[in-house]
């Protein structure tokens, strides 16, 4: 069994609460990773006086300096694309193309945030004083708070672990506690890199370690992405204790197929949206939106290339969707999949567990003819299903698009230029896609769900930066 660790101080020390975790390979049930203890009270309240410590020298080493041991830790992540891939496709059934992609991913994030280093300083201001030399400076925060899920386990760690660093911010992390291997091996990755003791602290954990480290009074920030209640919780909670949060949440994204679309490119762009990694991203396509005119046409060739997926071990080559990430996220799809079939929605493809032997595989499931405001339409599932709703031209679609309590992605597919911008203009959503799929996002552009998508500085690109620091102003007269 492997060792599981927190870093906290620098020191590798096996957590010692009371609850415990059993991490499960989801394609291969037999397959157990780790039985492990999470964080007591005590290590979450030593990593936090850890980060505290190291803060003053973490800050002291400037930007530049800061910026090599990211830059180098980008390069091992990348270095070790094929084995740390295999290590996620393991701990939480992401097909390996994918999450080798993800670790590559993950450690260009790193180094982009080093190169940013070298520009996120300051400016030089003008002033209306005699001989007043004016500029600004950007100060980090402190010791700062770090939570995630466990669908991208490396790369929306760095996407906050990055900036956090970057600016001259020291982190207690807690990662979702699916993938302990994964969480390991980014901490690895940072400290082969040479980064000093006490700069980033990792305490694994659930919701108890989670909701510790919000409360506490020591950490300026606190940077959450996950679900939507939970992040809405939190960022209450910490803004009434007057600190930052910034909150990335759920969603219920939309493609829309515009009459003008090509349908064939429609129905591959829908798939890749709504199927790869099972569904289980955040930007996931989880409803497809389409003009009533073509919905027949649409419909049979997008039901036949859904049928037509395979779905299996996530290591095999060819495969395109895996299991789903747990036992809980298994009754869960599978509950909002029954109630579908029970509530009459018209069942197209899948329905049902997929039939292997061993782990947690859903079938790739697609309903017809959903009603804009049916459960199936408003609720998020995190899985792979997909709701198909007809609708009468761009109006209404933008209607039914902007019709949830979410705002993350929506994507229309369109050969009308108009048309596609009256879209991009309308669509109440942080990402907006022109013939491109709901998920998929590039480093450099920020990264902000609105409504119940999300809350606080946008993640990514360079607005995060603001997040992570204080503006000062500085007038010198001589
Ligand atoms: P989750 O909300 O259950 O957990 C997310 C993290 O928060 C985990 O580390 C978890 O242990 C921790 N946590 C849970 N309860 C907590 C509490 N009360 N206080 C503090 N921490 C707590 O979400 P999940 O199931 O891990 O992830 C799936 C969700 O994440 C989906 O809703 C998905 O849309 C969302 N997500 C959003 C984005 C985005 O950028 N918008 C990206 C990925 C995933």
């Amino acid at each position: 069994m492997n060792a599981i660790t927190n870093l906290i101080g620098g020191r590798k020390v096996a957590p010692q609460g009371q609850e415990r975790y059993c991490a499960v390979n989801p394609s291969r049930l037999d397959d157990v990773i780790a039985d492990y203890a999470f964080s007591s009270a005590d290590e979450v309240e030593s990593a936090v006086a850890a980060a505290q410590t190291a803060f003053s020298s973490w800050k002291a080493r400037g930007a530049i300096g800061r910026a090599d041991i990211l830059a180098r830790a980008g390069a091992i992540l990348i270095a070790r694309t094929a084995e740390l891939g295999a290590l996620m496709t393991r701990e939480m059934g992401k097909p390996l193309p994918e999450a080798m992609g993800e670790v590559g991913y993950a450690g260009k994030v790193l180094q982009f945030y080093a190169a940013e280093a070298q520009r996120a300083a300051g400016e030089t201001l003008h002033s209306g004083r005699p001989n007043v030399h004016y500029y600004t400076l950007r100060e980090p925060l402190g010791a700062v708070g770090l939570i995630t899920p466990w669908n991208f386990p490396f790369s929306i760690a760095c996407w906050k672990l990055g900036p956090a660093l970057m600016t001259g911010n020291t982190v207690v992390w807690k990662p979702a506690p699916h993938h302990p291997l994964c969480s390991q091996a980014v901490i690895d990755a940072l400290l082969e890199a040479g980064l000093p003791e006490g700069v980033v602290n990792l305490v694994h954990g659930g919701a108890e370690v989670g909701a510790a480290i919000v409360r506490h009074k020591a950490l300026p920030a606190i940077s959450f992405t996950g679900s939507t209640p939970v992040g809405q919780a939190i960022y209450r909670e910490v803004s009434a204790r007057l600190g930052r949060a910034q909150c990335e949440m759920g969603g219920k994204n939309a493609l829309y197929v515009h009459e003008a679309a090509d349908l064939d490119k429609a129905v591959t762009i829908a798939t890749e949206g709504a199927f790869r990694s099972a569904g289980q991203k955040c930007t996931a396509t989880s409803r497809v939106l389409v003009d009533r005119a073509i919905a027949g046409r649409f419909e049979e060739a997008f039901a036949a290339r859904v049928a037509g997926l395979t779905v299996g071990d996530p290591m095999t080559e060819g495969t395109f969707l895996g299991p789903v990430v747990d036992d809980r996220q298994f009754a869960k799809v599978l509950g909002h999949i029954t109630a579908g079939i029970a509530a009459g929605e018209r069942l197209v493809v899948g329905g049902d567990k997929a039939p292997m032997e061993n782990g947690y595989y859903v079938a790739p499931t697609l309903f017809a003819d959903v009603a804009p405001d049916a459960p199936l339409a408003q609720q998020e599932i995190f899985g792979p299903v997909v709701a198909v709703i007809p609708v009468d031209g761009l109006e209404a679609a933008l209607a039914v698009v902007n019709g949830t309590d979410y705002g993350l992605s929506s994507t229309i597919m369109t050969r009308d230029l108009e048309a596609a911008h009256r879209f991009a203009r309308g669509a109440e959503s942080g990402v907006v896609g022109v013939n491109l799929p709901t998920a998929g996002v590039e480093m450099h552009a920020p990264f902000q769900g609105w409504k119940g998508s999300g809350l606080g500085q946008p993640e990514q690109g360079l607005k995060i930066i603001d997040f992570y620091t204080h503006w000062r102003s500085v007038a010198m007269q001589f």
